[in-house]
């Protein structure tokens, strides 16, 4: 994947005076054309519809372009479903993907409409307690050890989320003798994926699953949800995943599984998130200093508190030095922030041209899990949002955290 940048040096030299750096920068123009091929490429779909997981950007000028072009939210805290309810996005249009989940916040996805995706079968009395059971009902599967040649990542035995099998086929049962009219069915077993086939394999498990139901039960599912996960070309090396490929793969297995068992039509869900903005977001940032010990660092003025993710997972950053492009990458640097913490890296003996105080530094990719993994240790504050429109004009969509931020539950006066 070619790692190009949607603003000149000189434009972005423009913005730098108006917003100080370090900020993050969405590409509003970028945004909307991915989500775009999403569509298209369901289109074929019955009834499709992504549920932006707002845990990943969530910012409501973010989601305010994303339901414009049609998607709705997926939320899973009582904060996302207030950013959705602020953006108008209510009703059926907000998926509730919630675990551990509080009373209060069943509640508050029950008065908006929301569909509720219940993470455990204990949590059918725990809603009909707090909340009353809604109309429609969808219920979260983890299948457990997967057997065969399942490349799916992760350990489904390991994770925390979901029903069993069992507790799936009990669930349905369950709540339809409580008055449920209407049913889900969702699933999310992968993480950060390049590899399509996990994903199509990931439909043709619950496509499964929906004839098993209707076979057990007569219980007809209106609608399955594959969830997030599917990955982002970090590095230059990786591969864009082909969504058409994806959307075909899937079709295929729509076609023998759901339509052959008379089963359509069954709407078809995705709650996608880093895909979505991950590649159109970048973290702006100023090198501060320049430090050659027994290595050489470059110290900038962000920090993982404005992107976590390389000292997190040891993920890769793409960097780019808007006007030095063409430069040989003749250096080795460790790009460090200022936290006391020496895994505060941005990148580890990374070739990089020759670098010095003042140079901006565009990191790639910060688009999902960026800002939105923020945090204040070591008193960072966290920094801007900016929105690049489609006519290039910046729009401020979160302002930078100040000191009185910092210091707004204290009160010095009791001291
Ligand atoms: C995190 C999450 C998503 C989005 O995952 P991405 O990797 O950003 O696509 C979707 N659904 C649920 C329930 C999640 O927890």
């Amino acid at each position: 994947m070619n790692k190009t940048l949607p603003f000149s040096k000189a434009e972005l030299e423009r913005i730098i005076e108006k917003y100080p750096t370090p900020f993050h920068i969405y590409d509003e123009r970028a945004i909307r054309e991915n989500a775009r091929d999403l569509l298209a490429a369901f289109s074929w779909a019955p009834g499709f519809k992504e549920f932006f997981a707002v845990k990943a950007t969530p910012n409501p000028h973010i989601l305010k372009v994303l339901k414009e072009e049609g998607f709705g939210a997926d939320c899973s805290s009582l904060a996302e479903l207030v950013i959705a309810e602020k953006v108008g996005i209510t009703g059926e249009n907000i998926m509730f993907s919630s675990n551990d989940t509080p009373a209060q916040e069943f509640r508050k996805a029950k008065d908006l409409g929301a569909v509720i995706n219940l993470d455990d079968i204990s949590h059918i009395d725990f809603l009909e307690k707090h909340a009353g059971l809604p109309e429609l009902i969808s219920f979260r599967y983890n299948p457990g050890p997967l057997r065969g040649g399942n490349a799916i990542i992760g350990l489904p035995q390991e994770a925390k989320y979901g029903f069993t099998r069992e507790q799936i086929l009990k669930g349905y049962g369950i709540v339809r003798d409580r008055g449920v009219r209407r049913f889900g069915l969702h699933t999310m077993v992968v993480s950060n994926d390049l590899e399509p086939n996990n994903y199509i394999a990931t439909a043709e498990m619950l496509f499964d699953l929906v004839v098993e139901v209707y076979q057990a039960t007569g219980i007809k599912i209106e609608f399955v949800n594959f969830g997030g996960g599917i990955g982002i070309p970090y590095r230059p090396e990786d591969k864009k995943v082909d969504i058409n490929l994806v959307s075909e793969g899937i079709k295929a297995a729509y076609e023998d599984k759901i339509i052959k068992q008379g089963l359509h039509p069954l709407r078809i869900f995705t709650e996608l998130g880093r895909m979505i903005t991950g590649p159109y977001g970048y973290l702006v940032s100023t090198v501060l200093h320049k430090k050659e010990i027994y290595k050489d660092y470059i110290g900038l003025d962000a920090c993982m508190a404005n992107l976590m993710r390389p000292a997190l997972y040891g993920a890769y950053h793409h960097i780019t030095v808007p006007g030095k492009e063409d430069r040989p990458l003749d250096h080795v640097y460790d790009v460090t922030g200022s936290l006391c913490e020496n895994n505060d890296k941005f990148a580890i003996d990374r070739s990089l041209p020759e670098l010095v105080p003042g140079d901006i530094v565009v990191i790639h990719d910060a688009g999902a899990h960026g800002h939105a993994m923020g945090f204040n240790y070591n008193g960072k504050l966290r920094s801007a949002e900016l929105l690049l429109r489609p006519n290039g004009d910046v729009k401020l969509i979160r302002r930078a955290e100040t000191l009185d931020d910092y210091f707004s539950t204290l009160d010095f006066g009791t001291l």
